[in-house]
């Protein structure tokens, strides 16, 4: 049996990964190594140097792009290092369609970095895809887009996109960090390149920062592997180690983040001190048909508002709760909690916050894969 006709499940496992050649190893050793030997001048075994390529990074890269049903991989030292990949294959005065639901450190690299040097940056509503369209010109080289989104949940049809994207002849990049391969494979739905921070639920540990790109297209591949090496922004084996072992267990962490997300969602959703809870489970739920037919499940990503509209109230539940740590960063084991307004979208104006949902009472939570239980009493208590 081809590991390519492997179920996800058996990916996660198999995928990528061979035993050592070496010494018939199970698990891909970390090759915590610069460089290689050289037989002759110029004759090596295929390393020459761990910026370029190095053995255990090889193997992860090898995973994910299995695990999105792509056929290149490429790890990076951050998810924002991988975006910044993507960006370098632009040239001043390319144009870049995105989403004004964004990861806060994807819109500071379009705007703070690369606009510098000459790319242009539309922002528009993904809910509505003639907004796309109508922005599409001559020069428009990317679309990116990023679904479900953060922290108001919005579904962006990737189908769809992908269609406009084709028909105008642009590269589709899906940042797919929130749903990971396990819920949603923007690949098969017509994306040209999906990007993750593997930082989040690929390494799933909350202990380590690391990037990835994949794709199918050998042209955009050669640019990925060419800019990587001339970058150099690439992550160290003991990294690449980590996300090897954490993956293993992708399937059934995100089946627990899922189950775990459902109960909390639904808890929340019948609590008289709670307003809104933006899920993408729910039946009423704007982006809940798409979000049903391109992901499996709906995640453990959930934000809620309370009836008593300000930042201390929501301040004041947060510093109560015990199992759930307050921190940046989600799609670890353990359940985390922030506050948007004054942590991940402090940057944004109040009012053009405001505008998409992020209102001051507005908590975020990352589910973990915790005893649902113990999560439930902690969300009660603290709201109590
Ligand atoms: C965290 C995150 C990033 C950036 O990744 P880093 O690994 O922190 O550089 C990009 N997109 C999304 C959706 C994220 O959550």
């Amino acid at each position: 049996m081809k590991k390519e006709h492997f179920k996800f499940g058996t990916k996660t496992i198999h995928a990528g990964v061979e035993p050592d050649p070496a010494t018939g190893a199970i698990m891909t050793p970390i090759y915590q190594t610069s460089t290689y030997v050289q037989e002759k001048v110029g004759e090596h075994k295929g390393y020459a140097y761990s910026r370029s390529l190095n053995p255990t990074r090889d193997a992860l890269e090898k995973a994910l792009a299995a695990l999105e049903n792509a056929t290149y991989g490429a790890c990076f030292g951050s998810g924002l290092a991988a975006i910044d990949c993507v960006l370098k294959m632009l040239k001043p005065g390319d144009e870049v369609i995105t989403s004004n639901d964004l990861y806060g450190g994807s819109y500071r690299i379009f705007t703070g970095v690369f606009k510098q040097f000459g790319i242009r940056f539309h922002f528009v509503d993904m809910n509505e895809l003639k907004n796309v369209e109508e922005k599409i010109n001559s020069n428009t080289k990317l679309i990116w887009t990023e679904t479900p989104t953060n922290p108001i949940m919005n579904i962006v049809d990737i189908k769809a996109l992908s269609k406009i994207a084709q028909n105008a002849d642009v590269l589709l990049a899906v940042d797919n960090t929130f749903a990971t391969p396990y819920l949603q494979r923007p690949m098969d739905l017509g994306a040209d390149l999906v990007m993750h921070s593997v930082t989040k639920y690929l390494g799933g540990h909350s202990d380590v920062v690391m990037g990835a790109l994949v794709t199918s297209k050998k042209a955009v591949a050669d640019e990925i592997y060419r800019i990587q090496n001339s970058s150099g922004a690439v992550p160290g084996p003991m990294d690449a180690f980590l996300v090897l072992r954490g993956l293993k267990t992708l399937h059934l962490r995100m089946q627990r983040h899922s189950e775990n997300g459902a109960r909390i969602a639904h808890f929340l959703q019948d609590h008289p001190k709670v307003k809104n809870v933006y899920w993408p489970g729910f039946e009423n739920h704007p982006g809940h048909a798409i979000a049903k037919k391109q992901m499996s499940d709906f995640g453990g990503m959930i934000s809620f508002s309370l009836q008593e509209n300000n930042a201390e109230a929501a301040h004041r539940v947060m510093e109560k709760f015990e199992v759930f740590s307050l921190a940046e960063s989600l799609g670890g084991v353990e359940s985390l909690t922030c506050h948007p307004a004054t942590m991940t979208h402090a940057a944004i104006p109040a009012k053009e916050r405001e505008a998409v949902g992020v209102v001051d009472s507005l908590i975020r939570l990352s589910v973990g894969v915790e005893d649902v239980d113990d999560l439930l009493q902690d969300i009660s208590q603290a709201l109590a």
